[in-house]
């Protein structure tokens, strides 16, 4: 029977980093990463926004505060240093009412503790820099904020972990692992591993269940589609236009950005999926499995915690694109509906409900056993921050039980 030193579970951004983060400290070490898909980034890690955030949306206790700019720095030097297409073109972010403007002395205050550059701006300012947004009085610029090539990251990462000796291997669906013996059976084969490091995103839950750990959470995927605006029309964007988010939630709001290749993306959504790869109508649904996201949905829309009725309304509504529209329009008032084209850009966020306390999980989320770390709610921004992230997640390995 073939040993490793690490099994890595997922080839996504987490699983790459991590593997990467182990190789740095100890060139030797034998590294097995298990991916069930034929290539890497096939589900988050080659779907997202492409966004590099600033961390100014992270209370200073989270662990994504302490992950995030570093994070995103450390990344930017990664594709400076490979050749991968990233801009820091900064944002804005925009109050639409009067609440807004409470929630952004909230940011400004998370920007000063996690020593973050950001500045509040009047409206007339933030026109300045992106002059077909709307502002209702201020908003936010964060300069630091920069789009990337997120496939080309994950992609390089692949390419050198392999020629640092990193085993890669595709088209396994990892789903009987041993922990007491810690063997992972494989069709047809046996393979041991020292210490199991879990980075299975959507699936992180069901790999973590024969090792005990994470029972008191569920998974519930957001599905986050997006529309393209027309090309004859991206003048209206010149980087990014972000709505002040409700901080009660794990999700950023429809936004409009020019990603890396020029385009203008505009969304995602968070809309309630009923399967972790649910991305077409019908797609990735499987009876047993959508019948418990559908019963936890229910728990949570009965517990009303964190205002999710409102949540589930305002987003089933997006899928008319009337109602998408009109978030788009809150940021800048030109787009009109012929402008948003439709795209098949379309990602799951599998967001980790605390069954317990019937509440959405807002920070990540690792769990340790003797030989085991599950990285349970790898949520936006786990691209940005995933270099110093990985640090985290190995740090934590390392520490003594
Ligand atoms: C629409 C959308 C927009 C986003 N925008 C941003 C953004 O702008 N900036 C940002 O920082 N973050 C963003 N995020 C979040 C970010 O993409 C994710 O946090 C990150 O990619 C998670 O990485 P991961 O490696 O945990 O997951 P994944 O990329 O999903 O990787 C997990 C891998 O594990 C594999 N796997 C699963 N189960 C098994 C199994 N049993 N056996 C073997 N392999 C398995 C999967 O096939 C997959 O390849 C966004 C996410 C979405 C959905």
């Amino acid at each position: 029977m073939e040993t490793f030193d690490y099994l890595i579970v997922g080839a996504g951004i987490v699983g790459l980093t991590t593997a990467w983060e182990l190789k740095r400290r100890d060139p030797n070490t034998r590294i097995l990463i298990l991916e069930k898909e034929p290539r890497v980034g096939v589900h988050a890690s080659g779907r997202n926004s492409g966004v590099l955030h600033s961390g100014i949306y992270y209370g200073a206790d989270t662990l994504k505060a302490k992950v995030c700019a570093t994070g995103a720095a450390r990344m930017r030097e990664f594709a400076a240093e490979h050749g991968i297409p990233c801009q820091r073109s900064g944002k804005v972010i925009v109050a639409t009412n009067s609440k807004d403007l409470i929630t952004i002395e909230r940011l400004l205050k998370n920007a000063r503790d996690n020593h973050i550059r950001a500045e509040k701006l009047d409206a007339d300012t933030i026109r300045s820099i992106e002059p077909h947004a709307y502002p209702y009085e201020a908003g936010i610029y964060s300069p630091d904020t920069a789009v990337i090539d997120s496939l080309g990251v994950v992609e390089k990462l692949r390419d050198l972990l392999s020629s640092h000796g990193v085993t890669l291997r595709y088209g396994q669906n990892v789903t009987t692992v041993k922990p007491d013996t810690r063997v992972v059976e494989l069709s047809g084969e046996r393979i041991g591993y020292g210490f199991l490091f879990n980075c299975a995103g959507a699936s992180a839950d069901q790999v973590a269940r024969p090792f005990g750990v994470g029972e008191h959470y569920a998974l519930l995927p957001f599905k986050g589609l997006y529309y393209k605006l027309a090309p004859a029309r991206d003048y209206l964007v010149k980087s990014s236009i972000y709505p002040v988010p409700d901080i009660s939630l794990p999700f950023l709001g429809v936004h409009l950005t020019r990603v890396i290749s020029g385009d203008v993306y505009v969304g995602p959504t968070a809309i309630p999926a009923f399967g972790r790869e649910n991305y077409g109508v019908l797609s990735g649904l499987h009876i047993e499995e959508s019948a418990r996201i559908a019963w936890h949905l229910l728990q949570m829309y009965a517990s009303n915690r964190q205002n999710f009725r409102h949540l589930v309304h305002a987003e089933m509504s997006k899928y008319l694109k009337s109602h998408f529209l009109q978030a788009a329009q809150k940021l800048v008032p030109e787009v009109q509906a012929a402008d948003l084209l439709p795209s098949n850009k379309v990602g799951i966020r599998p967001q980790l409900v605390n069954i317990r306390e019937r509440r959405l999980e807002m920070d990540f989320v690792l769990e340790r056993t003797p030989h085991s770390l599950h990285v349970l709610n790898a949520i936006s921004p786990a691209f940005t921050s995933s270099f110093a992230f990985a640090e985290m997640i190995v740090d934590q390995q390392e520490a003594p039980l």
